[in-house]
């Protein structure tokens, strides 16, 4: 399998190569050449099979000969550490629980198998492999997790002081070995920008091999196609096929769902479950693309105002907007609604929701209102423990510590304050 640019102005390359430069050199965004489709053995039988058969077979095509079986079969392993349980809530409503991982998010998924396979591809480097990343929160931890203890690689995130939960920095700051947190004096932006910065500085490239770890990578994307297979293990095969909604910020999730559904997964419709932060609904409103600032939301990791891997999504749907409009819906989910979906998935079904996962209940609520007899998966993407404030103002209540954080609580916080200044960072980095 090769890969080209959506913006077909670089060479097609393999999935090693993909992997490792991340981006290709035109700015656009690695896709598959072609979409394999799955064999019937496969799909008719996924509830028979194990999650482990399920995920090589689902993801072998991609990866083809760029990774040996036993490699592969290992990396997957490590990737599926966790249950991934398919929860009935009522007769037509069902959660997707992908918060069971080390990081409590439905990214720990694509960064562990990123993290292995780049493991495998840099074995041989000499130098060491830096992975530079910048967090508003969820994917500093997912990626410094993922890393964790991986020979050969050392990780550096930049998070915003005061502008991530107590869990999620307790997550990326109590690792230490070849994870280190910075803490900015600034704005996610601000974080950013450092890194962008790095990534264009010559003298450092030359010492450093820097990689970003960017959820726009295919290997973050492509192994999130798993779980919509295994949520599909866990249905009721003599029933209708489910409408899936999924809670969107960049599209990575919801677009690695629409390629199983390509590639033959039985799915009936999808849903991109949006916050105020509304560019693709009003795309499918307006036909207009108008990316603008993020806006800050309860649901803040889907909080992006230009959502990057929306042109894979057109690019599946071959940029026909009735093909995309038949099988992808947008909805918008105001800040009151969140809220309010936290309350009625907590008093109708005793069910604690993060506010993201409460967004995707909203929208398939409204859906399977005006399309009676259908039955539906939300994705709950996150603990609701990561995003305590927003409990707080939905239920009053606090969200209690499950017991492997309550044991990391007692450890020390190992952060670096900064101030958002590059000279200070590339000291930093040249200190490793
Ligand atoms: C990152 C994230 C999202 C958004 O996922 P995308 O792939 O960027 O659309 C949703 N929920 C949670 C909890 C996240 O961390």
């Amino acid at each position: 399998m090769n890969y080209y640019s959506t913006n077909r102005n670089s060479d097609p390359v393999d999935f090693r190569t993909a992997t490792v430069q991340g981006q290709p050199s035109d700015r656009g965004l690695y896709f598959p050449e072609y979409i394999p489709q799955q064999d019937e053995s496969l799909l008719r039988n996924l509830h028979k099979l194990t999650e482990l058969e399920i995920a090589f077979r689902v993801l072998k095509p991609y990866v083809g000969d760029s990774i040996p079986d036993s490699v592969f079969t290992r990396i997957l392993t490590e990737t599926l550490s966790f249950p991934i349980p398919l929860r009935s809530l009522g007769k037509s409503v069902y959660s997707l629980e992908l918060f069971h991982g080390p990081t409590l998010a439905f990214k720990d998924v694509g960064a562990r198998f990123m993290s292995r396979c780049l493991g495998y591809f840099l074995q041989n480097e000499k130098r060491k492999v830096t992975i530079l990343v910048a967090t508003s929160g969820d994917t500093g931890g997912a990626v410094a997790d993922g890393f964790y203890k991986v020979p050969g690689t050392e990780v550096i995130i930049l998070y915003p002081k005061g502008k991530v939960s107590p869990v999620q920095e307790m997550q990326m700051t109590t690792l230490g070995q070849n994870v280190k947190a910075l803490e900015v004096e600034g704005n996610f932006d601000d974080c950013q920008q450092l890194v962008k910065q790095a990534f264009a500085d010559p003298e450092l490239r030359e010492t450093h091999l820097l990689s970003s770890a960017n959820s726009i990578n295919v290997a973050r994307w492509l192994p999130q196609q798993i779980y919509y297979f295994l949520a599909l293990k866990q249905w009721d095969p003599s029933t209708d096929p489910p409408v899936v909604s999924v809670p969107s910020g960049n599209f990575g999730n919801i677009c690695a769902g629409i390629l199983a559904m390509q590639s033959g997964l039985p799915i009936r419709h999808f849903i991109a479950a949006c916050n105020s932060n509304d560019i693709v609904p009003e795309y499918f409103e307006t036909g207009e693309w108008k990316p603008r600032p993020g806006i800050a939301t309860w649901s803040n990791a889907m909080d992006v105002g230009n959502p990057s891997n929306f042109v894979r999504i057109l690019e599946i749907m071959g940029h026909q907007d009735h093909v995309l409009k038949q099988f992808v819906s947008a909805d918008r989910v105001s800040e009151e609604e969140t809220l309010n979906a936290i309350r009625v998935l907590k008093q109708e079904h005793q069910y604690l929701a993060d506010p993201h996962g409460a967004v995707a209940y909203c929208s398939l609520r409204r859906y399977l209102d005006k399309h009676p007899g259908q039955k539906g998966i939300f994705l709950e993407t996150a603990h609701p423990v990561k995003f305590p404030d927003a409990i707080r103002a939905a239920l009053g209540e606090d969200v209690p510590l499950p017991p492997e954080l309550a044991q990391r609580k007692g450890l020390p916080k190992q952060s670096t304050r900064m101030e958002a200044d590059y000279e200070t960072l590339k000291k930093i980095l040249r200190q490793h």
